[in-house]
């Protein structure tokens, strides 16, 4: 990296110090490609700053793995704290020597003279290539209708949350039921608070399945595996919610069952907040058929796989689960201004953040257009978005194929325009 009258000069810049930055960095050093990666915070900021206090991680600790770099510990099988996240990430790191320049924010990245111009708060940068590894998850994504709950009941979004002493008491309507959702009702509910949790879309999974991980088969089977481009609808399978999943260390299994069981009140969809009333859709019957179903085609495709994969294979017998009950009555409404609900968590989801980037490359709504990775500007590429090259692609497992990949990508892109 070469400095001069302010400006840096430096082949490439990688946006964002977690874990896909960090993998994509991992490989340019490889390729000794002049490299330094931007961190608006310190390494791993996301899951220090931006997560609930008692999360885990959904993925098993054998699945936390990088390049040249995984989890060693003595419990394969558990799952993470958020300080065990942020310690493995910056022990990656450190042992990879990543050139990173923390509490630095890219304010500004656009093209010029044939390769990009990065501002940051600290200064400015050329280079010929950007990484963006700046997260999917930047910003929560709340719908309009959060403006029509009255004022009396407090609003948080899953990046606000943070514990259920933060809540007033009283009733808490947790809206969506994706991994996130299904873990906070849970909590909410334990903490002796009334829960109602809206349902719309979701993907159920049991947290064990033949006696392993359902994300051992998710792996095994080569489910995970599955590239972007063999995917039939891959608009649709990047906007899936998370799965039902909650890492436990007694591998629970969390599913609307068992949240029903515990106490929390399920219902439909919520459509709308009108004159200070919630109202909810009338398809939770559906959505619950739906998310049965096509658990139950997932569990088809792992027995297949069995089968067809049995010799030395130590899985126990086939399993199936019983449907999602019907709740006996199900309200499709609810009156916000009666007291009965004092908070709502909107966990409906998060969205990348790409105000800064001066690029044509951000779609109306404000996610990127990229053929898996590779954006559409020469020499700017992206990393861990959902089914950005795989299934995987946004998990901490799936960096390390995609990195190399659009790595890769990018090397040949420099040496067609002659590095200098
Ligand atoms: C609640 C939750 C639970 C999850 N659980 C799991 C799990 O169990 N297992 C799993 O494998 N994955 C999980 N994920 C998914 C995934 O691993 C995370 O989203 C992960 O943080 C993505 O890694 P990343 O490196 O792409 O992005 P991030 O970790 O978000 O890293 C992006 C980095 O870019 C920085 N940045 C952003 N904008 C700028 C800027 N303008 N200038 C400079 N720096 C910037 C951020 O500070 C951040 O450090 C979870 C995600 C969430 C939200």
């Amino acid at each position: 990296m070469q400095r001069g009258r302010d400006i840096e000069h430096v082949t490439a810049v990688v946006v964002g110090a977690g874990h896909a930055g960090l993998a994509a960095s991992r490989y340019l050093t490889g390729r000794s490609i002049d490299h330094i990666v931007l961190e608006r915070g310190d390494v791993a900021n996301s899951w220090r700053r931006e997560r609930w206090d008692s999360l885990r991680l959904l993925t098993p600790n054998w699945q936390s793995r990088l390049p040249g770099h995984r989890y060693e510990g003595p419990d394969p099988d558990g799952f993470m704290t958020m300080p065990e996240v942020v310690d493995f990430i910056t022990g990656f790191a450190k042992m990879s020597a990543a050139p990173v320049r923390t509490h630095t924010t890219v304010t500004s990245i656009g093209p010029v003279d044939g390769g990009y111009r990065v501002v940051t708060d600290q200064g400015e940068l050329r280079c010929r290539a950007v990484v963006l590894a700046s997260g999917a998850c930047n910003v929560a994504s709340v719908p309009a209708l959060q403006q029509a709950v009255p004022s009396s009941v407090r609003c948080v979004d899953a990046l606000g949350y943070r514990n259920p002493e933060q809540l007033p008491p009283g009733g808490v309507l947790v809206v969506g039921a994706s991994a996130t959702g299904v873990q906070l009702a849970d909590e909410i509910r334990r903490s002796g608070r009334p829960v109602t949790l809206a349902v719309g879309e979701h993907v159920r999974l049991p947290r064990t399945y033949r006696g392993r991980d359902v994300l051992w088969w998710m792996e095994a089977s080569g489910v995970w595996d599955q590239r972007y481009d063999e995917i039939g609808d891959v608009v649709r399978a990047r906007r899936l919610p998370s799965p039902q999943l909650v890492g436990t260390p007694e591998r629970t299994t969390l599913d609307l069952n068992m949240l029903s069981a515990a106490g929390v009140e399920l219902v439909g969809r919520l459509a709308t907040v009108r004159d200070g009333r919630a109202l909810f859709s009338g398809g939770l019957r559906n959505q619950f058929a739906l998310a049965d179903l096509k658990m139950e085609r997932l569990l088809d495709t792992f027995d297949e796989w069995a089968r067809t994969h049995s010799t030395g294979l130590d899985v126990g017998p086939v399993e199936r689960f019983a449907p999602t009950a019907m709740p006996a009555s199900s309200r499709l409404s609810l009156d916000l201004a009666s007291g009965e609900i004092r908070s709502v968590v909107w966990a409906t989801g998060f969205r990348p953040d790409y105000s800064w980037l001066h690029v044509p490359v951000v779609d109306q709504k404000g996610y990127l257009r990229h053929d898996g990775g590779v954006l559409e500007a020469p020499g700017l590429y992206a990393l861990g978005l959902p089914v950005l090259r795989r299934r995987k692609s946004t998990f901490i497992h799936g960096a390390e194929d995609d990195a190399r990949d659009i790595v890769d990508h990018l090397a040949g892109y420099l040496s067609r325009q002659g590095r200098s």
